[in-house]
């Protein structure tokens, strides 16, 4: 049966997993391919996570017209040529004019001898013919194509889009941005930009897919954004598209403002911040973003670990939970006056403030991050007892007849009893 998917819906899979013959599953509207996540594991799973690869300068993508014995290939050369201009204005305005794609198209179009039926029943034979027609034409990775993109006439497959997470994706049926720039971002590293819906728990238990939309981030091409939805800023920071200045690991109280993401502008300014959850297995990361107007309200929240501690996937919050259904997720932002605790710790967040009206780069999203603990204190014994000053309130005073302006980090203080007597000890380190 040839079913009609949404233009969102996409497959990811391995030719091994397809070879396997696996079904694969619906889910909701959208299709659940059982994604290989290839991330390496974290150094240590409190920190940021490093860089997979920069991506910069550019990649040669190179479509390859294919069609059946039974099916001419009907894409025209101005549709081609269209998508592939809109897929590289999202890529340059996500890289901030460091990466694109240097478009080509395969001189040819091919005929696959067999019928649209035939791959549809048997994709791998399709995926065989083409790569056979790749070394007959003598086209090299590398010279002639560092990604290919493979375009032919709908086959009933139950995807429109699929990707080997390096150098091939393949398009099925019509030739849009939304799909194609989607398979693109697998061929960097990227997995899909997923979300948590668990009912009314915001959190739900990590590890459990039913509690999870593949798709459900709404605003990242990697999930339900389309054409025009920038990766999330932790799949940003993989591929190396944000610097050190720009993304903040926050370990401690304080009120973050974290610029807009989704735009081309670079001034250096954060536009994200990390904050380690009381289990070091999990983190929160907070964006924002001014092009969709459901995403202007607040802070999006993201969770890292939901699928394992190792996991670089990303995990959409739907700080207003309430079905699995998609499209919930679009009141998912943390609006201004709105907060959240941790699950696993003590953290509170809340959303202070936006930039109203501001709609571009200066548009701004005030978080404040409460760690109970982490503002700093000194102990300082004086007179007859010991008491806590905060860093910038530690009085000079005196001990044993010295002088102490209070303690260096190399500096150490003890209370030692010993025959009979209670005294107070200022060691150096
Ligand atoms: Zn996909």
């Amino acid at each position: 049966m040839m079913k009609k998917h949404s233009r969102k819906a996409c497959v990811l899979a391995l030719t091994a997993f397809l070879a396997m013959g696996r079904v694969l599953a619906e889910d909701v509207e959208e299709i659940n391919c059982g994604t290989p996540d290839n991330a390496p594991a974290l150094a240590k799973s409190a920190d940021i996570p490093k860089v997979t690869k920069v991506y910069s300068g550019k990649l040669k993508a190179m479509v390859i017209r294919i069609g059946f014995s039974d099916a001419p290939y009907s894409v025209d050369t101005a549709t081609i040529n269209k998508t592939n201009a809109t897929i590289n204005t999202l890529y340059r305005s996500m890289s901030r004019n460091t990466f694109e794609w240097d478009w080509r198209t395969y001189d040819k179009i091919l005929i696959a001898p067999g019928t649209a039926a035939d791959y549809g029943a048997n994709f791998n034979s399709l995926q065989s013919w083409i790569t056979t027609q790749i070394t007959a034409a003598a086209l090299k990775r590398g010279t002639d194509y560092d990604v290919y993109v493979a375009s032919f006439p709908q086959i009933a497959v139950g995807w429109a889009g699929l990707s080997n997470l390096r150098d091939a994706d393949w398009i099925n049926g019509s030739y849009s941005a939304g799909v194609t720039g989607h398979e693109l971002g697998h061929s960097l590293g990227l997995p899909h930009a997923h979300s948590i819906e668990a009912g009314t728990d915001m959190f739900g238990t990590p590890g459990t897919t039913t509690q999870t939309n593949e798709y459900g981030n709404p605003y990242d091409i990697m999930g339900r954004g389309g054409s025009t939805g920038h990766f999330n800023v932790l799949y940003k920071w993989r591929i190396g598209w944000e610097d050190s200045a720009e993304i903040k690991e926050v370990k401690a109280s304080g009120t973050y403002r974290i610029y807009a993401q989704d735009n081309a502008v670079h001034k250096g300014r954060t536009i994200g911040i990390r904050v380690p959850s009381g289990n070091i297995n999990y983190a929160y990361w907070f964006e924002y973003r001014t092009i969709s107007t459901t995403a202007r309200n607040g802070a999006a929240v993201m969770f890292q670990g939901f699928r394992t501690s190792t996991n670089l996937d990303s995990w959409y919050l739907d700080t207003t939970p309430g079905s699995r259904t998609s499209g919930d997720e679009s009141d998912g932002v943390l609006a201004v006056g709105k907060q959240f605790q941790d699950k696993y710790g003590e953290a509170t967040f809340k959303t202070l403030a936006i930039n109203t009206g501001t709609w571009t780069e200066e548009g701004w999203v005030d978080v404040q991050v409460t760690i109970p603990g982490t503002t700093p204190v000194s102990l300082i014994a004086r007179n007859n007892g010991i008491r806590l000053f905060r860093a910038s309130e530690v009085p000079a005073f005196n001990i044993m007849g010295r002088s102490i302006a209070g303690l260096s980090s190399m500096q150490t203080l003890a209370v030692k009893t010993e025959n009979g007597a209670t005294r107070l000890i200022l060691n150096a380190r």
